[in-house]
């Protein structure tokens, strides 16, 4: 049957019965122990607990069923199976009532003991496999119970750090370092969001920008540790005077910025005004010295047509610029026409003059004809225009030229907007003349130094080469020689870039810089263009003229075509000519003016008029 060894106890007071009994379980391969009364009986399985006990009815003192209902009632005894064995039908019932498994009858039949016997050891048997089943699924329910919980700890664990770490980051990326203020990414954020919820529903609201008068005075008598130690204390001050629902946030240097809701422009004059209050009441302590302390204000209504944190901040620096003017701790609200029709205007208001102009769309594109000096003989040259940036001023009702808006422009990276539009404005005028492309030189396009550090820019020419189908070599990019242009490895990659699209690149104002050779070598240029500077008079000034030959006799030796600007009169183009400049541009020539399709359907329609007139 199995490998177990079962223990069975025989209780009988006769002799006979127990040897009849031995025998057959013996045969079985049990052990037996054995019991001749009811006490002994109990004690023996007490001692041992037997695996199954064949139990006597009739004995004398303590029958079977008392011996049976004893067992039955030790906890550690109750399991086990008991046998009757007995001679009386009528036993079989009270046997079951007391917790019998089973009976024999006598005269015993050892056939029935076997198969009685067999029957319980088997029961014994799967009982005693379904406890160790049992008791193994017991503990490795345990075991698991024990890893899951284990596991959830760390989890939890895990988790809180998580939470820490994105909680820190959050608020690392949110947060200035030195004052625990929020920065200017966080400000951007909430003005960003405030705009959107501006435009669905009508709610005031006002933007204080501050600027500490002082700043750079402790900074630089008191070093910078004391620097920060005053935008501790100052950044404490003014959020000490606001309401729990304002922004406040450090803009960077010494700049601040609070933005406040539900507030008109009065009451932003006011919230201004109290936190001046608070600041001419503070004194910034370092070492002995003792720092009075006084800040401009800058107030900007949060209206509707602002569209972006970017334009707010253009408004809210041209307020403060104001205020700076107004000597200490001024207060200045932004109004439009102040700034529009201030004459001392300065790059501030240029970048939000510029801002708007992108934004409306309010650059021109002007155009200005370059003459061909070559020799009269032989082909008409194709057309050569340079072409020019305006921007048309709402307010002063005139074009604005760009002596005054490029340099502010670049300054505020705004320039990079102005050279796409222009390049978008001739590409897409080439496409409106595709019979045209073959009797167009060049147009040639400005781009500023700062242009040519837009990584994008390569793809976006070609995208509207495509897209308008003009080929590459209608297109001519003039860069100034500057030493903005401060990585040349960089440069002449840009350069070999629309290069392999067909552009070509002209070397603008030449001379006027000290780098002009260098960069003649290093870079890809393939004409040049003498700066007017030398130009203009070289009639009248021999310096001028000396160096415009040098400069023709270098564009000779290194064999590229030379422009020479600003041609005022018949002299100076004679002297160009005669010492071999390809072409010359100027008023002699032409005034720059609106480049359309129709007016180079009329120039070039003029060429070929004026070849037919000389022809004739
Ligand atoms: P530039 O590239 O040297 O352009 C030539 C400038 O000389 C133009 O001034 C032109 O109108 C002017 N000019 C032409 N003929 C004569 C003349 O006979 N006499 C005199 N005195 N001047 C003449 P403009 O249009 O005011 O442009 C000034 C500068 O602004 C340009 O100098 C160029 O560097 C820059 N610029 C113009 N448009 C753009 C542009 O779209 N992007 C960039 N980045 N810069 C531009
Ligand atoms: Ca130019
Ligand atoms: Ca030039």
């Amino acid at each position: 049957m199995t490998g177990i060894k079962l223990t069975v106890l025989i209780v009988d007071d006769t002799p006979e019965n127990i040897d009849v009994l031995s025998a057959v379980l013996e045969g079985m391969g049990c052990e037996l122990m054995v019991a001749t009364n009811g006490p002994r009986a109990l004690e023996l399985a007490a001692r041992r607990a037997p695996d199954l006990i064949l139990l006597d009815v009739m004995m004398p003192g303590m029958d079977g069923f008392e011996v049976c209902r004893r067992l039955k009632a030790d906890m550690a005894l109750a399991e086990i199976p008991v046998i009757f064995v007995t001679a009386r039908t009528d036993d079989i019932s009270t046997g079951f009532g007391v917790g019998g498994s089973d009976y024999i009858t006598k005269p015993i039949n050892t056939d029935e003991v076997l198969a009685r016997v067999r029957h319980q050891i088997e029961r014994q048997v799967l009982l005693r496999d379904l406890r160790e089943l049992n008791r193994s699924l017991e503990e490795r329910v345990r075991e698991r119970t024990a890893e899951l919980t284990l596991a959830n700890r760390q989890l939890r664990v895990e988790i809180n750090e998580r939470r820490y770490m994105q909680d820190r980051l959050n608020y690392l990326a949110t947060h200035d370092f030195v004052t625990r203020q929020y920065n200017r990414g966080a400000l951007d954020a909430h003005v960003s969001e405030l705009l959107a919820r501006i435009q669905r529903q009508a709610t005031a609201a006002v933007f204080l920008l501050i600027d500490i008068d002082q700043f750079r005075l402790v900074n630089e008598t008191c070093g910078c540790v004391a620097g920060d130690e005053l935008l501790r204390q100052f950044a404490e001050l003014v959020s000490g005077a606001l309401q729990r629902s304002d922004f406040f946030a450090r803009l960077g240097g010494d700049k601040f910025a609070v933005v406040s809701e539900d507030q008109s422009e009065e009451g932003g004059t006011a919230l201004a005004r109290h936190i001046h209050k608070q600041i001419s009441e503070f004194e910034f302590q370092w070492e002995e010295r003792v720092f009075k302390l006084a800040a401009s204000i800058a107030v900007v209504r949060i209206q509707r047509d602002i569209v972006s944190f970017d334009q707010l901040m253009l408004m809210a620096d041209e307020a403060a610029y104001l205020a700076k003017r107004e000597g200490r701790g001024a207060i200045c609200v932004y109004d439009p026409k102040r700034s529009a029709s201030d004459p001392q205007r300065e790059s501030i208001n240029w970048a939000l003059v510029l801002f708007d102009a992108l934004k409306e769309n309010r650059l021109r594109l002007y155009g200005q004809r370059l003459q061909p000096l070559g020799a009269p003989s032989g082909a008409p040259a194709r057309l050569h225009i340079e072409t020019l940036a305006r921007l048309w001023d709402p307010v002063r009702e005139k074009l604005l030229m760009p002596a005054h808006f490029i340099a502010p422009a670049e300054r505020f990276h705004l320039v990079i907007d102005i050279d796409r539009w222009m390049i978008g404005q001739v590409v897409a005028l080439l496409g409106e003349v595709p019979d045209l492309h073959d009797q167009i030189g060049q147009i040639a396009v400005n781009l500023s130094a700062i242009t040519i550090r837009d990584a994008g820019l390569c793809d976006h020419v070609g995208e509207l080469l495509a897209k308008h189908r003009v080929p590459g070599r209608l297109l001519c990019f003039e860069i100034t020689e500057t030493e903005a242009i401060t990585n040349l490895q960089s440069a002449s990659s840009f350069m070999q870039n629309l290069r392999d699209l067909g552009c070509r690149f002209s070397l603008d104002d030449f001379g006027s810089g000290f780098a002009s050779f260098t960069y003649l070598r290093r870079l890809p240029f393939d004409s040049i263009k003498i700066d007017g500077m030398f130009v203009r008079d070289m009639d009248t000034d021999d310096v001028h003229s000396g160096m415009v030959r040098s400069m023709a006799e270098m564009g000779r030796l290194l064999n590229k075509p030379i422009v020479a600007e600003c041609v005022e009169n018949e002299r100076v183009a004679a002297m160009l000519r005669s010492l071999g400049i390809d072409w010359a541009q100027g008023y002699l020539y032409h005034q720059p003016e609106a480049l359309t399709p129709q007016l180079l359907r009329e120039w070039l329609g003029d060429a070929s008029r004026a070849d037919a007139q000389k022809v004739a």
